[in-house]
């Protein structure tokens, strides 16, 4: 249960005190239909006064009807009564208290909230008292806007998540079991053998000439055998994403511990760098602190997820049913993620190489498609790749991120993770993902279809560290080892750059 206690004023353009009897009138008489969801009365009027040009009105209820719901509907009914009658208006309602008991079994971890004054809880209940005496208090335009509802949900995700937070995973299909030849780490292994160094940032590598040729192999593979026959076409997404784009997709609720900000300088007037390029040359130091201060407010992130800031090109779009479904792909940059200290090899980076792939068209389309894909991927890792992986179907990420509320029209959602194994710490590591997004992101960015008919699109990002991490693993850098397809693909290795 969830119980509302709400004190408010409207205030009117005229005094309203001799009116007590029409306000007793119409709170026994008028109010009913208003309060009314569902034929169940939610709402109680506890007591009112008038005094001036104030009606003071103080509201309980439980969540038939919201109280600041409750309110809103007052606000209306009360205006067209005042106003049609004795011509007069409510100038302003003013919330003088507002609390929100909330019944649950466990706490969340939930600190702070924005036009809350505190959140606690009894053991019983979590208590939110909203702020209504601060320069951040809440106003009746707040209460507008679905401020409190927007809380509820909020803590209700929360609640969701608890105890939940290892997140579902149920194994959906395994390879056979191999004997692995190779048994050692493979960062360790191409660092050895001078395929990769380390680049100057964290969780970043330098990709020498063999493991860059080992990446461009994969890809050349999900080419050839999947993208082009499925009639997959090629685009550049961008890799600066603006704070709009994650509005849209929904990121920007819960991605700020991983991302990369960018902020832009505040001038590129040269005369306002001066003092830092004088202190640079002078120095041989760069004065961090300085530019600090020169430079913007972060305009949003570097490419996290990859596909969310292809639907710029299709935002408020009709598109035009013969075209359906559209298959389209990118792999034009990199991935950055602010990821945890542990990071230690090439299987989790913070600047990453994927093929992103995305098709949009109605549900029939996108389940239908994710099973041709299904099918491809297996061959590859099968037939080509032959290595020991499985998949599984877990928690989508936007469900994970915003709680699994009104979710309905979302059945089919949904997220196969595909993981390989590495044999020398015998762990699972996730190589790449397939996602069946519904309509988040057609939703997102208001993308219909000609015949009306409702969107859905599907995501799948190849990650190719994890690719070569997996394979590498159980396969060594001996090419005689690798499997006869892939050498194919493969053919002659190049020539790397030898130090003394
Ligand atoms: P993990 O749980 O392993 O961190 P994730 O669930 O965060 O993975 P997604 O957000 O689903 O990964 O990203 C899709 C794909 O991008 C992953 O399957 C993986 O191939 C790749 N990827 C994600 N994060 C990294 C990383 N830090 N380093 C290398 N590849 C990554
Ligand atoms: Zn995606
Ligand atoms: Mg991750």
């Amino acid at each position: 249960m969830i119980y509302f206690d709400l004190k408010a004023s409207f205030i009117f353009t005229k005094d309203v005190s001799d009116l007590y009897d029409v306000f007793d009138n119409f709170f026994k008489n008028g109010v009913d239909k208003i309060f009314l969801k569902n034929s169940e009365i939610g709402v109680s009027i506890e007591d009112f006064n008038t005094n001036g040009n104030k009606l003071k009105i103080h509201l309980k209820s439980n969540q038939v009807v919201r109280a600041n719901e409750a309110l809103i509907r007052l606000k209306k009914e009360l205006s067209n009564l005042m106003g049609f009658e004795f011509k007069i208006g409510v100038r302003e309602v003013l919330i003088d208290f507002f609390n929100i008991k909330i019944e649950v079994d466990n706490n969340v971890n939930i600190k702070t909230l924005p036009y809350v004054k505190s959140i606690d809880y009894d053991g019983e209940y979590i208590n939110v008292t909203f702020d209504t005496e601060s320069e951040q208090k809440l106003t009746f335009s707040e209460v507008e806007k679905r401020i409190p509802d927007r809380i509820i949900s909020l803590i209700k995700s929360k609640l969701a998540d608890y105890g939940g937070k290892s997140e579902h995973w149920e194994l959906l299909w395994e390879s056979e079991d191999k004997e692995f030849e190779f048994n050692e780490d493979p960062t360790e292994t191409m660092l050895n053998e001078g395929w990769i160094k380390r680049g100057y940032n964290r969780g970043q590598w330098i990709y020498g000439t063999e493991a860059t040729h080992l990446f461009r192999t994969f890809e050349k593979i999900v080419l050839k055998e999947l993208l082009e026959p499925l009639g997959y076409r090629e685009m550049i997404f961008p890799k600066l994403v603006p704070w709009e784009v994650w509005m849209k997709s929904g990121h920007a609720q819960g991605v700020y511990p991983e991302i990369y900000y960018v902020c832009p300088p505040k001038t590129r007037d040269p005369e306002y760098w001066e003092d830092v390029k004088n202190i640079y040359n002078i120095t041989k130091e760069v004065p961090v602190d300085l530019i600090k201060e020169k430079i913007d407010v972060p305009i949003g992130g570097m490419c996290y997820a990859q596909c969310p800031s292809f639907w710029g090109f299709l935002q408020g779009e009709t598109l035009a049913s013969d075209q359906l479904p559209i298959k389209v792909y990118d792999h034009s940059g990199t991935s950055h993620r602010y990821e945890s200290g542990g990071i230690h090899g090439i299987e989790r980076v913070d600047e990453f190489h994927r093929l992103e792939l995305v098709w949009i068209g109605t549900k029939e389309d996108i389940l239908e498609h994710a099973e041709i894909l299904k099918d491809k991927y297996k061959h590859i890792f099968e037939d080509i790749l032959k290595i020991k992986w499985r998949t599984a179907w877990v928690t989508p990420w936007f469900m994970a991120q915003e709680g699994k509320f009104g979710l309905s029209e979302m059945e089919g959602a949904g997220t196969v993770d595909y993981e390989a194994l590495t044999p020398y710490n015998n762990k699972w590591i996730e190589i790449q993902n397939l996602s069946i997004n519904a309509t988040k992101y057609t939703k997102g960015f208001n993308v219909k279809s000609q015949n009306n008919k409702v969107l859905w699109s599907g995501c799948s990002g190849v990650g190719l560290e994890r690719w070569a991490a997996a394979f590498i693993s159980q396969y060594g850098l001996n090419i005689e080892n690798w499997p006869k397809k892939f050498r194919r693909y493969f053919k002659e290795m190049p020539k790397g750059i030898k130090t003394l």
